[in-house]
């Protein structure tokens, strides 16, 4: 991806808990977003997915801390911005404005007594005052027709409307003040594969017509296959791969990233046998030393269980990174 950086985070460490109880959820997470791109997130449960998208939206709550790294924001022809800096002010005006999030389950946080209207009338008056009433409503009605709802259902409220329909004027919230970014955390999980699928490509081909950017986290590797740009690949609070969709699809080179794609059936593209990963991902109390995936990974060598593999491009591979000592050369023992 060339583009250029509308998100970066570097070096980014979340713990939960503080002194000797302290929990290490993320360790050293460097992850670009580019202008445009659609970047998936992918792993199982407890990785630090969600985690990630907390900490960079500062939605983390207590117990968990950031204890390193930094992450930037780079808005059009002006100076990044330090997002962990921002005062509690500059952050509710950067939320929605220029970045927002779809949460897991975000279909129920629908108020059930408001309308449709109301809500999303709602986010737009508390952004821009200064708008007038017959405005807004023209801009709700907008932004239902853009995720494909008649206008008519303005007046619905929630549960008059399907699951799908309801993650969708979520999605047009989530729109509704033209964000550069947006973070979709799990946005599809409850709904059925197909409804899934129609969502996710309104999504891309809105990210088509208005060029924001997406970070789309899930734990089902196939969905971002088919709608990311490039995929970042989480296990242990780390990322252990990131590549192009193509490239992890064809070709991944982290045996975890391999299990994953053996763990989900592909709705394209050739067959692959389902043979999952064997035992359970790490507890955050537990973490195997060295590499985290080492007692569940096929191929561990001598190195595995005691140095942690850093995270670099394969010699001549600019364009991925993996954290594997199988590609690279190993400490001397
Ligand atoms: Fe497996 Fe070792 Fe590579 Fe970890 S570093 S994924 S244990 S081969």
């Amino acid at each position: 991806m060339t583009g250029r950086p509308v998100l970066t985070i570097r070096g980014l460490d979340v713990d939960y808990g503080t002194g000797t109880h302290a929990v290490h959820a993320l360790r050293s997470v460097d992850l670009t977003l580019h202008r445009g791109e659609v970047l998936g997130l992918a792993g199982e449960s407890g990785s630090g997915k969600s985690t990630l998208a907390y900490a960079v939206t500062r939605l983390l709550s207590p117990p968990g801390v950031i204890t390193g790294g930094d992450v930037h924001y780079h808005p059009p022809g002006q100076d990044p911005v330090d997002l962990l800096a921002l005062s509690a002010r500059e952050l509710r005006a950067f939320r929605w404005q220029e970045l927002s999030i779809v949460f897991q389950g975000a279909m129920n946080s629908l108020n059930p007594v408001h309308t449709v209207h109301s809500q999303l009338t709602d986010v737009l008056q508390a952004h821009r005052p200064q708008s007038r009433a017959a405005e807004r409503t023209a801009r709700a009605e907008e932004l239902l027709t853009l995720v494909g709802i008649s206008k008519d259902r303005l007046s619905a409220y929630p549960h008059q409307l399907s699951g799908g329909m309801r993650q969708r004027v979520m999605i047009a919230m989530a729109l509704a003040l033209e964000p550069e970014i947006v973070i979709m955390d799990e946005p599809t999980t409850a709904l059925d594969v197909v409804m899934q699928r129609q969502i996710l490509r309104k999504l891309v081909s809105l990210r088509e017509e208005l060029g924001f950017s997406v970070v789309f986290i899930t734990h089902d590797i196939s969905l971002l296959i088919e709608f990311s740009d490039r995929i970042a690949i989480m296990y242990g609070g780390r990322i252990v791969e990131e590549a192009a969709s193509a490239d992890i699809y064809r070709d991944p080179r982290h045996p975890y990233s391999d299990g994953l794609l053996h763990s989900f059936p592909a709705l394209h593209g050739p067959r692959r046998e389902l043979t999952g990963i064997p035992g359970s991902p790490p507890h955050l109390t537990a973490m195997p030393a060295g590499c985290a995936f080492h007692p569940r990974c096929g191929k561990a060598f001598a190195p595995c269980a005691s140095h942690v593999p850093v995270l670099a491009g394969p010699p001549g591979e600019p364009d991925r990174t993996v954290a594997c000592w199988l590609h690279r050369t190993p400490p001397a023992a």
